[in-house]
């Protein structure tokens, strides 16, 4: 799956995504990270890409044709169907189904904001959707751009070992169950002895059970009136 940044700080997102998963999936090449930067696309003496607001007020604003040429040269890299999602604090809230509907897309292009934010005429030409990464504002786009690819790419196949995201939070609108590694005891608290007894159905059974009731108590919302649960 290939993602294609357009941004004022291409070192931010490359250098965040190096590591760990992500840094391992781009080099097992699962998944590329291409990044524009828009500042190589403003033509002015200065290269600046921002301007002051029409109509007055704080801060600046990212001037379209910058963005624009950044995305005309991303298009031409990224298939035809790629959509453009733009981050931003209006959109919708960015859950793991999107991330789900998103692993499924051969191509994205990601737009990342700065200043106050981007001439709407630019939005209104070339984005396709608005996400949100949550309830705040960001300083830029990067940072929300790296939390979906990361929550995306995980889940493009052959990025993780099978199996590995089946139990995770949000799976069957449940949180995970509890989970213990060596040693058996801790500072006095002990792994519970159903981890311990190898018997695999009251493992599952265990699991199942602890993930109804953590999912209870700390996220009910998630559950829905006609769960079985
Ligand atoms: N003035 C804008 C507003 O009130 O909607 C906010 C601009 S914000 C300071 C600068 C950029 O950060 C945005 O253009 C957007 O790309 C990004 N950003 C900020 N908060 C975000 C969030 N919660 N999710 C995704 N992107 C966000």
């Amino acid at each position: 799956m290939n993602f294609y940044v357009l941004t004022l700080f291409p070192d931010m997102v490359s250098d965040c995504l190096s590591y760990s998963v992500t840094g391992r999936a781009i080099r097992s090449g699962a998944i590329t990270v291409t990044c524009v930067n828009i500042r190589d696309f403003a033509q002015n003496k200065h290269r600046s890409v921002d301007d002051y607001p029409y109509g007055g007020g704080a801060g600046m604003i990212l001037r379209p044709w910058p963005a624009y040429r950044a995305y005309e040269y991303a298009r031409k890299l990224a298939n035809a169907s790629a959509p453009v999602i733009y981050l931003t604090p209006q959109g919708a809230t960015f859950r793991q189904e999107k991330a789900k509907e998103l692993a499924a897309e051969k191509d994205i292009i990601l737009l990342c904001g700065h200043y106050e934010g981007i001439d709407e005429r630019l939005i209104e030409e070339i984005v396709d959707a608005e996400l949100s990464i949550g309830d705040y504002v960001l300083t830029g786009g990067e940072t929300a751009a790296i939390v979906v690819i990361d929550a995306v790419s995980r889940l493009v196949p052959g990025v993780l070992s099978e199996n590995s995201t089946l139990d995770e939070t949000f799976e069957n609108r449940l949180v995970e169950y509890p989970q213990y590694t060596r040693p058996p005891e801790f500072l006095g608290r002990h792994v519970p002895e159903t981890l311990l007894s190898g018997h695999h159905a009251n493992v599952e059974k265990w699991r199942r059970e602890q993930a109804i009731l953590r999912t209870k108590a700390k996220r009910p919302d998630l559950i829905k009136d006609d769960d079985n649960v």
